[in-house]
């Protein structure tokens, strides 16, 4: 997706400049006040907007693609350092899909979802919209917007990380090592900003690249266990979020919200993963 793609894109989705489509029970981007020329060039490059689809929670187990690591990690470092911000939703995607096992819908009472990946029985999303999201560095973190992710990351050249990248990554993660013992997530978030070692990112982004180092253990916790192939099915951690009690902010997800800098950084898996 190219720069013009994504500024038109950007503002057709900003929330206020959406209707409400009851019929289809979703926001949709309003076509008649898309400027003229902003709508040939969509059309010239292949874009719809208000690409909806419904997939069933069994369509979405099944198309969840298998990516291989080191595609993963590669395409990390440079969203991170900021060549290719596309590479960094796909660790997310990757976490959601890669390992997902094969299994029916099967709720359990306290999510009125599926226990194992968390996916209602039917989801209803816009692929374009999501498609938006992901270059601009942000994860969809549910199945169906990672099973969208990494199907589009697969029609993607392989995204390789440049040495400036490589620098960004290492020195962020000097920063997180050197954290004092009790930096929250947002703490940690703040940090990152003062030391300004992630260039052109704002909190938002910063918190998207925590929540993938805590995704593969790279920030360590001890309240959920990953197990090495990384699938943690949804249930273990919604009750290990429970265990954490109401001084933890409820919009930061598992397993980034049980780390603390006492936690510190696992530089040796940092290493294993992505070095
Ligand atoms: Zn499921």
């Amino acid at each position: 997706m190219d720069k013009r793609t994504i500024r038109i894109l950007d503002a057709a989705y900003r929330p206020r400049a959406k209707l409400w489509d009851s019929a289809l029970g979703e926001s949709v981007v309003d076509e008649n006040a898309l400027p003229a020329a902003d709508r040939a060039y969509l059309d010239s490059v292949g874009i719809v907007v208000n690409d909806f689809v419904t997939w069933d929670h069994d369509e979405q187990v099944g198309r969840a693609a298998k990516l291989d690591w080191r595609q993963v990690a590669t395409a990390f470092v440079a969203g991170v350092g900021g060549s290719a911000r596309r590479g960094l939703p796909v660790l997310d995607g990757y976490v959601w899909c890669a390992k997902l096992p094969e299994h029916s819908y099967r709720t359990i009472p306290e999510l009125r979802a599926c226990g194992i990946c968390g996916a209602n029985q039917s989801n209803t999303v816009d692929r374009t919209e999501l498609r938006l999201r992901f270059w601009q560095g942000q994860p969809w973190s549910n199945l169906i917007g990672a099973t969208i992710n990494l199907a589009e990351f697969g029609t993607l050249a392989p995204i390789t990380p440049t040495p400036e990248d490589r620098q960004v990554f290492d020195a962020m993660l000097d920063v997180l090592s050197a954290a004092p013992v009790e930096v929250s997530p947002s703490g940690a978030v703040v940090l990152l900003g003062q030391a300004k070692v992630i260039p052109k990112s704002n909190a938002g982004l910063r918190y998207r690249i925590l929540e993938g180092l805590a995704d593969v253990g790279v920030l360590p916790q001890p309240a959920v266990g990953l197990r090495t192939d990384l699938w943690v099915d949804v249930q273990e951690h919604s009750r290990a979020w429970a265990t954490l009690g109401r001084s933890h902010r409820s919009d930061v997800p598992m397993p980034l919200a049980a780390w603390n800098g006492a936690h510190g950084v696992d530089r040796q898996r940092a290493a294993e993963l992505f070095g």
